[in-house]
């Protein structure tokens, strides 16, 4: 605690007593949650859990990417924005609430839609990615980019009662996106959350798990979702696993050599 006490503002560090306290995050994994640089592409339903307990956590630096303005159909599950910032940016929203939750978080908001040229750029310098997104073009520019940075890209996905989590990591022995999915699905195939509806509190599910994989990437703890899908069905109370493989014939990363263990 003394050696990391000096990445700390005066005052931090009690509020981490409690992850302090866990054996498989201790002082050590706290500085890594502190050094680390987070981007999160998505401020609404999965955004929003994952932006709180990241910033709660003390994760050092986090880039927030969204091009939308928050609407009121909005705040039946994006609990990170609020009444009185109805039509403001989402990623202004955010920064404001994650401020509130942690004033030592240096947070970025990024009002921005990827696109192939800014993708690459924005993954830059970042230890993880976070796709929040709700849909599957700005995924796949996104897995692109995590796959050229060799950035592990944390993935999450609602629709109705049902979520999904993964981590796409093809230098560290998991598969990516494309290696599932290598072609996009026809137009129409994919609903969205507005015509599909989907359940207030399961984006709370969904991201809080994408939250605590965060922090056991970021932390080294415990095992994590590299090639595991984990799937949740709330409506029925239940959830399964999927292993996932790499595909050799990968339009996207069958190129990439895995780091040895
Ligand atoms: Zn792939």
């Amino acid at each position: 605690m003394e050696v990391t006490a000096s990445l700390y503002a005066e005052g931090e560090l009690l509020r981490y007593a409690r992850h302090i306290a866990l054996r498989e995050i201790g002082g050590p994994g706290q500085a890594r949650l502190k050094r680390a640089s987070v981007l999160v592409v998505g401020a609404g339903g999965l955004g929003a859990p994952v932006l709180m307990y990241l910033a709660a956590a003390g994760v050092g630096r986090i880039t927030v990417v969204d091009d939308d303005t928050v609407s009121l159909s909005n705040l039946q599950r994006q609990i990170i924005h609020a009444e009185e910032r109805l039509g403001m940016d989402k990623v202004e929203s955010a920064r404001i609430a994650l401020a509130g939750i942690n004033p030592f978080v240096a947070v970025k908001p990024v009002r921005a839609r990827l696109d192939a040229a800014s993708a690459r750029a924005m993954v830059t310098g970042h230890d993880l990615a976070i796709d929040a997104t709700d849909n599957l073009p700005t995924r796949h520019l996104l897995n692109a980019a995590c796959v050229a940075a060799r950035v592990p890209l944390l993935s999450g996905a609602i629709s109705q009662w049902e979520g999904q989590v993964t981590v796409y990591d093809p230098a560290r022995g998991a598969p990516c996106l494309a290696c599932l999915f290598p072609t996009m699905p026809a137009e129409g195939l994919a609903p969205s959350c507005a015509d599909a509806g989907v359940m207030g509190a399961l984006p709370g599910i969904v991201g809080s798990m994408m939250a605590a994989e965060a922090i056991k990437l970021l932390t080294g703890a415990g095992r994590s979702l590299r090639g595991r899908l984990l799937m949740q069905d709330v409506l029925w109370g239940e959830n399964r696993e999927i292993a996932l493989c790499r595909s050799p014939d990968c339009p996207v990363c069958a190129g990439i050599a895995e780091e040895r263990a």
